[in-house]
């Protein structure tokens, strides 16, 4: 019997705004417990609160991304529930009219786990959203040894909650669909998005059925996934969970299910009898907001997106489709190639962008991982590759001694041509000084040359070496080759 899985998330991402929803309390991570704090984010009685248009505009920004249609109206309700990260005893949030409809996320190839990049089901696969809607981040708790402590300055941060249809088959689809929507997030700078610090988290809904049923399984949630990886591992496992379950023939039920990192598996929070029953209504507070004004501000924002960045990397700077992706994969890396583009058409000679890719998608990314840093704290910035990969190209050092170049320039910062100077590697291209070199190498090997005129053009590559090695090293393979050429065939 063959199993079918239906995936869909939910993901909650802290907006990047100064100041949180609905009170003028800053928006900062780490600070020390319960300093950013008024009674508005208390929960205090009689406090009254003031929407964050940022927020919205942050929200509409995400759904214009996204393919979403833009509410006209929304409006803010009351989810109400008694928990202690949350005095007010109800949540801020929106609940029938949300501010973003439909849209969707396409799964590009790199957005998949590496190891799953080549065994992609369907290529650019949309995963269709259901809405996005913005409410208010609740406390966070910490469970101490003997008592629990709430910290404030996480509640009333500006919260979107990004709901998928169950288009999701796959962990590894979920988990190309995290990294996509993230990438978008980035793009748009509406999130720091970083899962480990809670900037981004997300439900799981996973649901298993025998092929050939045509309902949906049971819905299982796993809740508070911290991480992208995690997500894949929770769901690989619950799939195979579930899928044990029916195979025994015993019956799965609904339920919320946590994830034990270390453990490697789900474990049962609560049922659904224990649900909670949120009784919705409008918050009397708030008015509803008529979204023109603020869609019209958030359509100046819009950024160019990872998909229309990839082509033009392909139409103006003739790269790979592959190695544009790569470098649009990332928007830090894409910034530091057009920066050095830019260098790299006004040098003079004017230096290919083909070349200036390749550097910063072999040595460069080698280089910073190695050493756990990324592009935007890279000891070597764009201007000083291009000088390397100039002095390259114009024949003055090997691709090899380019090599040794980079590392030093790493290292130290120092610029590429006074390495080259400092090191004395400047190859000899000075055309009289070679003719020299040749012709004493042609007059000592009389044998190979007329080899060579007899036909035998293999010859001339010892020829060459002879002459290299005539120079210490220090000749130019390429303008030594072209004088060769010229005397025995010319
Ligand atoms: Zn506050």
């Amino acid at each position: 019997m063959r199993y079918l899985t239906t995936i869909g998330l939910e993901v909650h991402v802290q907006l990047k705004t100064k100041t949180k929803m609905f009170c003028g309390c800053a928006v900062v991570y780490g600070m020390p417990p319960n300093t950013l704090t008024c009674p508005v984010c208390l929960g205090l009685p009689g406090a009254l609160p003031v929407m964050n248009k940022q927020a919205i505009r942050l929200t509409i920004l995400t759904g214009l991304m996204l393919g979403c249609r833009i509410a006209e109206t929304c409006k803010f309700d009351r989810k109400n529930y008694f928990y202690p990260d949350m005095p007010k005893n109800y949540q801020i949030s929106q609940y029938d009219m949300p501010l973003c409809l439909g849209g969707g996320v396409v799964l590009h190839d790199l957005a998949y786990p590496k190891d799953a990049q080549k065994s992609i089901a369907t290529a650019d696969k949309v995963i269709g959203l259901t809405r996005i809607h913005l409410e208010e981040d609740v406390a966070k708790s910490f469970h101490l040894e003997t008592a629990t402590g709430i910290d404030f300055d996480r509640a009333g941060t500006p919260l979107m909650e990004i709901v998928s249809e169950p288009d999701l088959e796959t962990p590894e689809e979920a988990f190309a669909y995290l990294t996509a929507l993230k990438q978008t997030l980035l793009y748009g700078i509406v999130s720091d998005a970083d899962m480990e610090k809670g900037q981004m988290r997300c439900d799981c809904n996973v649901s298993v059925r025998p092929e050939g049923q045509p309902e949906f399984g049971t819905k299982i949630e796993i809740k508070n996934m911290n991480s992208v990886s995690g997500v894949r591992r929770a769901l690989a496992y619950e799939i195979q969970r579930q899928t044990g379950e029916l195979e025994a023939g015993r019956k799965l039920q609904q339920e919320t299910r946590g994830w034990d990192e270390a453990a490697g598996r789900t474990f049962l929070m609560r049922t659904k009898e224990s649900a909670h029953d949120y009784r919705y209504f409008p918050d009397p507070d708030l008015l509803p907001v008529h979204t023109q004004d603020l869609l019209r501000e958030a359509q100046a924002f819009m950024p160019e997106l990872p998909a229309a960045k990839r082509q033009r990397y392909v139409a103006d700077y003739g790269l790979t489709a592959y190695d544009a992706s790569v470098l649009a994969d990332d928007l830090a890396l894409g910034t530091y190639f057009e920066e050095a583009a830019t260098v790299a058409a006004s040098a003079s000679p004017a230096v290919k962008p083909k070349p200036v890719a390749n550097w910063i998608l072999n040595d460069l990314t080698a280089a910073l991982s190695a050493d756990a840093k990324t592009v935007v704290d890279s000891p070597v910035p764009p201007a000083a590759l291009v000088e390397l990969v100039a002095v390259i190209e114009s024949g003055k050092i090997s691709g090899k001694q380019g090599k040794e170049v980079f590392t030093e320039m790493f290292g130290t910062g120092k610029a590429a041509l006074a390495i080259v100077k400092e090191k004395g590697l400047e190859q000899v291209s000075d055309a009289g000084a070679l003719e020299k070199f040749c012709d004493e190498v042609l007059a000592a090997n009389a044998r190979v040359v007329a080899d060579v005129k007899g036909g035998n053009d293999g010859a001339i590559n010892f020829l060459k070496g002879q002459v290299m090695k005539l120079s210490k090293g220090t000749a130019n393979p390429v303008v030594v080759g072209q004088i060769l050429e010229r005397k025995l065939k010319g």
